[in-house]
């Protein structure tokens, strides 16, 4: 059996133009200037000329209702023009330069806000989403009068919705009690809210529509009578009380009606309080006069009361309810208010500059009420009400950011986000590989901020690598902890793999393959007894000196391994014999807490340079000094740079080699002064290699110093000695040639 649909709860007036526009302006008291106006309409009218609705009406007809229905919200004359050309720049082939040129900047800026809004799509239907979606929109929007007239724009579609495809109803119902009621309902203009949500209603849930509609009619019928005596009761005892006020009731609300019945999972049937009486007073005290008469009259019921004058809605709805029982048990809600605040609920932002003040709420720093108050602040100051209007910059959210993905995804994010943020956002692996982003289309700095309705896209690479300055461009947590993850892991690898170097350099030292000591049974052993669950985290310990390599060969060799003497130096390459890590002990890798590192062999920085720290792909950081030439050629790769510093205190007795070049004249006994220096100063010579074949001599030491000062002084005692014409500090590698002489 099926019922015939009722008529859509709100419907179109049957002939709206120029002249009914006018007449609601003058109705409300606007000023306006009808010769702009009428430009504007023509200019419209002229545009959409040979289109069509879906109805088969002229397309014109949507963007004059639309200015009407703002005209009769009280909107001013450029949000009543701005509704006329609301449609041109999205369906006809106008510019915004050609309506800047032609109506001014301002009404151009408005169309144009409103077409974007219109083409920003709605996709992902969650909650959390619509959610975002709408405080996008409101985020986004930098004026007001841009949502006003998009709700108008909407609110005349879901008037004339019925010609549209079933697929196209449900689509649009949906996406009008998600996004755009819910927006009607923040900026408190409740009757649009009303209007939307029944007509989303009726599109969405036509059989629910149906069958509520049914039974509200049969309740209203048999409670005609009792409603009558109501009224009439309220009335005597209110004059009784000398409180002079307006009484009406009605039904709630369908759609309200229809969410309780679904919160409450209760049937049509079961429903009671659809009734809601209204009491309209002259002045505050009387609200709570007439309260205090209803309670007297009537039951109450316990925790129905709510007083939202002392305690006003977000949106600056103001009125006291209650629910008391009816003579025959019929219970019924009961709202006390006065004109003001009636017209403030019905209009909401509408009505805020027509009243001077909307009553004292004292007590709640939500930045929701503080953001109407401050409204209310401006409107004193400012006496023309198109004047506020248009000061209206809406920025409802100011801590968060909405942005979109190319896909249209909504997101937030606090305020100072970068695309970083949004790249981690979207997925770990995009963070770690960001390379760059498009913001609208244009490429940017992954440390500009988002800004509210950006669309952010990210370019990826898979060499990339997160790198340690990215901490200070991000904003979100997440980003932060998948950064800091990812740097935490590199950093144990990279001191693992010192540790793997030591070891095994040890283990050669007393000619012993690692391979093979390392995978015998002691070793096994060693693990299990000091608690490690792999060789790994034995490199790590060595690398962070929690170990000594002493104390492990200790374990792992019998005492005839240990006594082997040492291999004598390889011979070949004197690099080879240099070729050392440095303990634990002088160097500090900023932000990483004790890790060593490798001091880089072309360099040999000493305690007192300037260092920079270079990550490489499997050996750890290197250390370079920052006067090293092959610096400049590793910066290529920025990311891969790391701040590095000395400790304060480096451990006495600890030498670093440096490598110096000494220009002498071929004297004879040169070598031995200069040795006798080296004696000196308490330093070592590692190698050093001579070339006095083109009657000079150049002479290269690799020398042991306890930090730059100590070499700056042994450099000054080489200089003062005669026959020695220049000292230079080696940094492009050791000693180069092979041939040593001594
Ligand atoms: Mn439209």
């Amino acid at each position: 059996m099926t019922k015939k649909l009722p008529k859509p709860p709100v419907r179109p007036r049957r002939k709206v133009d120029l002249e009914t526009i006018f007449e609601r302006l003058n109705h409300h008291g606007r000023g306006y200037d009808e010769v702009f106006l009428k430009s504007v309409y023509d200019f419209t009218e002229e545009k959409h000329r040979d289109q069509k609705r879906k109805s088969g009406e002229p397309y014109v007809t949507h963007p004059i209702y639309v200015a009407y229905l703002l005209a009769d919200l009280k909107f001013d004359e450029t949000c009543v023009a701005v509704g006329l050309l609301h449609d041109v720049l999205e369906d006809t082939l106008t510019t915004k330069s050609v309506l800047e040129k032609e109506f001014g900047k301002d009404v151009a800026e408005l169309v144009d806000g409103v077409t974007k809004i219109s083409k920003t799509e709605y996709v992902r239907r969650d909650e959390l989403q619509a959610e975002t979606f709408r405080k996008m929109i409101l985020a986004s929007a930098r004026d007001l009068r841009v949502i006003l007239v998009k709700l108008a724009d909407r609110l005349h579609n879901m008037m004339t919705l019925e010609h549209m495809s079933p697929e196209a109803k449900r689509r649009i119902a949906g996406e009008t009690l998600e996004i755009y009621s819910p927006i009607a309902s923040r900026l408190g203009m409740s009757r649009v809210q009303g209007d939307l949500e029944d007509l989303a209603f009726y599109f969405r849930y036509p059989r629910q529509f149906g069958e509520l509609d049914t039974k509200v009619r049969d309740k209203m019928r048999s409670a005609r009578g009792l409603l009558q005596r109501i009224a009439r009761r309220l009335k005597d005892a209110l004059d009784a009380a000398d409180i002079d006020a307006e009484i009406s009731y009605r039904v709630k609300r369908y759609y309200s009606i229809f969410r309780k019945l679904q919160r409450q999972g209760i049937d049509i049937s079961q429903l009671y309080d659809f009734l809601a009486f209204r009491i309209i007073t002259h002045d505050l005290k009387d609200t709570y006069a007439a309260f205090g008469v209803v309670h007297q009259n009537w039951r109450p019921i316990p925790g129905r009361f709510k007083d939202y004058i002392a305690m006003p809605k977000p949106n600056l709805y103001q009125s006291l309810h209650t629910t008391v029982v009816g003579g025959k048990g019929q219970p019924f809600e009961v709202q006390i208010r006065t004109r003001e605040m009636d017209t403030i609920a019905e209009e909401g932002i509408a009505a805020h500059w027509q009243y001077k003040s909307a009553g004292s709420s004292q007590g709640s720093n939500d930045r929701n009420i503080l953001w109407l108050r401050q409204l209310l602040e401006w409107q004193k100051e400012v006496k023309d009400p198109r004047e506020f209007l248009s000061a209206l910059k809406i920025d409802l959210y100011p801590d968060e950011v909405y942005v979109f993905s190319p896909k249209g995804d909504v997101s937030s994010f606090p305020r100072g986000a970068t695309p970083l943020d949004f790249a981690y956002h979207i997925h770990t692996d995009v963070g770690h590989q960001c390379t760059g982003a498009r913001v609208n289309g244009k490429l940017v700095p992954l440390k500009t901020p988002l800004a509210n309705g950006d669309m952010v896209e990210i370019i990826t690479s898979p060499q990339r690598r997160p790198s340690r300055d990215w901490l200070n461009i991000v904003a979100t947590s997440r980003a932060r902890s998948k950064i800091r993850h990812w740097l935490n892991t590199q950093q144990k690898e990279e001191a693992q793999a010192i540790g793997r170097k030591i070891m095994e350099r040890e283990l050669r030292k007393l000619r012993l393959q690692p391979k093979k000591v390392l995978a015998g049974p002691k070793l096994e052993e060693y693990l299990q007894r000091e608690g490690l669950s792999k060789l790994d985290d034995l490199y790590y310990r060595l690398a962070y000196g929690r170990v000594s390599y002493r104390q492990v060969l200790d374990a792992l060799l019998d005492e005839q391994q240990l006594e082997t003497p040492p291999a004598p130096e390889p011979p070949g390459p004197i690099r080879r014999a240099v070729d050392r890590v440095t303990g634990a002990g002088p160097l500090i890798i900023k932000g990483h807490g004790d890790l060593m590192a490798s001091l880089a062999k072309c360099c040999r920085p000493v305690p007192g340079d300037d260092l920079m720290g270079y990550v490489t792909r499997g050996r750890g950081i290197t250390v370079h000094s920052l006067e090293c030439p092959n610096l400049k050629t590793l910066s290529f790769d920025e990311s891969r740079l790391i701040e590095v510093e000395w400790a304060r205190q480096p451990s006495s007795g600890q030498f670093f080699p440096v490598s110096l070049t000494l220009e002498t004249e071929d004297q004879k006994g040169m070598l031995a002064r200069l040795t006798e220096v080296i004696a000196k100063e308490g330093s070592n010579i590692r190698q050093f290699e001579a070339d006095t074949e083109t009657g000079r001599g150049l002479i290269t030491f690799v020398v042991e110093v306890r930090n730059r000062k100590h070499l700056d002084r042994m450099c000054t005692a080489f200089e003062s000695l005669e026959g020695v014409i220049r000292v230079m500090r080696e940094m492009r590698s050791s000693v180069r040639s092979s041939s040593r002489r001594k």
